[in-house]
């Protein structure tokens, strides 16, 4: 009786650790499984990236290769851009098609313009881009002299060129205007010295 006994505690005791390390087997093989579905997931992720990518590089070629195709259109518009390297601003002169240049492609106005670097080129926008030393020619100088503004010009070396002598006169400014300009007032660009004297007036 009591081998008997011994015999069924032992066969029990074997079968309970094999079912229980098969029960192990199994948990651990499932979290493998979805270890594996993550790396798949982020394989997937990383494939859909690179599609996008290419697909991209794809469309940048076709637009390339539409631009070379195409011609400049009778209302297309010239931008001249001119960096200054020594005063940082960018001079901007817009011009109409010249109609000798009209159904020119990209490399006629090259051709045309090899002074100059395309930096856009479409049938109705062409810009073009030339980089300088110096400064743009376009810094002036506001002066209190006698009551009334003065308009200077500035060159390289800072020079003053007197170009107007304005009616404005300068003690029905704000006090910190008056200030500015009595200490001379530096402004950049013929459209922001418009503005600032037609504000004086
Ligand atoms: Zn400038």
């Amino acid at each position: 009786m009591k081998k008997t006994l011994i015999v069924i505690i032992v066969t029990l005791t074997i079968v309970g650790g094999i079912i229980g390390s098969l029960i192990m087997m199994n948990k651990t093989s499932s979290k493998a499984k979805v270890e594996k579905t993550e790396n798949l997931e982020i394989a997937e992720k990383v494939t859909d990236d690179c599609i996008d990518e290419y697909n991209e590089l794809e469309t940048a070629d076709v637009e390339e290769t539409n631009s070379e195709e195409e011609k400049v259109s009778p209302n297309a518009i010239f931008t001249f851009e001119k960096y200054y390297k020594e005063c940082e601003h960018t001079v901007k002169r817009y011009e109409e098609v010249p109609s000798n240049l009209v159904n020119s492609s990209k490399e006629d106005i090259e051709k045309k313009y090899d002074k100059w670097t395309i930096k856009e080129f479409s049938k109705e926008k062409i810009v073009l881009h030339q980089d300088l030393e110096g400064m743009c020619g376009e810094h002036y100088m506001l002066r209190d002299v006698e009551g009334k503004i003065n308009i200077y010009k500035l060159d390289d070396d800072g020079n003053e060129e007197l170009i107007n002598e304005t009616d404005i006169a300068t003690e029905y400014l704000t006090q910190t205007d008056m200030i500015d300009i009595e200490n001379g007032l530096i402004v950049y660009g013929k459209e922001n010295l418009n503005q600032l004297l037609e504000d004086f007036e």
